[in-house]
């Protein structure tokens, strides 16, 4: 493979609480693995920045180890459905496809446990990269890593970076970046399509 087709940017963008990081694809046709990040930190104070969007409506696949209940992620699912959103399907430990062992899901969004491989701080309690083809600014796909015991609004912040939203930080936000100072508003999350 060429070292040219391979455009990385690579930040990590971990925070205390919640952890995010947004993957940036310059799609490599003939990579083996998914390359390149994201240079943005928009600063913007009166909405929660969403630096990217779904072209087709994701899938949602909540893999074999992920800590989430079946009631979990309805009511997650139905959160964002709420908000104007909509997802293609809901898989719950079921994978015909192989997303949650792919590594492009393209199409997904696959919820997993966070394992030894997962570069997570010790106080963030969850993980999500989200998959930017640079030509179209899509997201192609996007992986939520979770640790055991998912605490209330967490499931749903970690499926708003999956939709391409940043951290908010208003008092009781649900992309505030430390769980403790958010909740359920969700101000500036409704889908404008
Ligand atoms: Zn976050």
């Amino acid at each position: 493979m060429s070292d040219l087709a391979r455009i990385v940017i690579s930040v990590a963008l971990y925070v205390l609480l919640f952890g995010y990081s947004i993957i940036s694809l310059v799609e490599p046709v003939d990579a083996t693995e998914p390359l390149a990040n994201y240079p943005r930190m928009p600063a913007i104070d009166n909405a929660p920045p969403q630096v990217a969007a779904w072209s087709l409506s994701p899938t949602v696949v909540v893999c074999q180890h992920a800590p989430i209940s079946q009631i979990q992620i309805k009511s997650a699912i139905k959160f964002w459905q709420n908000l104007g959103y909509t997802f293609e399907n809901v898989r719950y430990k079921e994978d015909p496809t192989g997303a949650c062992t792919s590594d492009r899901p393209w199409g997904y969004i696959v919820i997993h446990l966070v394992d030894k491989k997962t570069k997570l701080e010790p106080t963030a309690l969850a993980q999500t990269h989200f998959f930017v083809d640079n030509l179209t600014g899509k997201i192609n796909w996007a992986t939520i890593r979770m640790r055991p015991d998912v605490r209330e609004t967490v499931l749903e912040h970690e499926l708003g970076h999956a939709l391409g939203f940043l951290h908010f930080n208003r008092i009781d936000h649900l992309m505030n970046q430390k769980w403790e100072m958010g909740g359920w508003d969700s101000l500036g999350l409704r889908s404008n399509r």
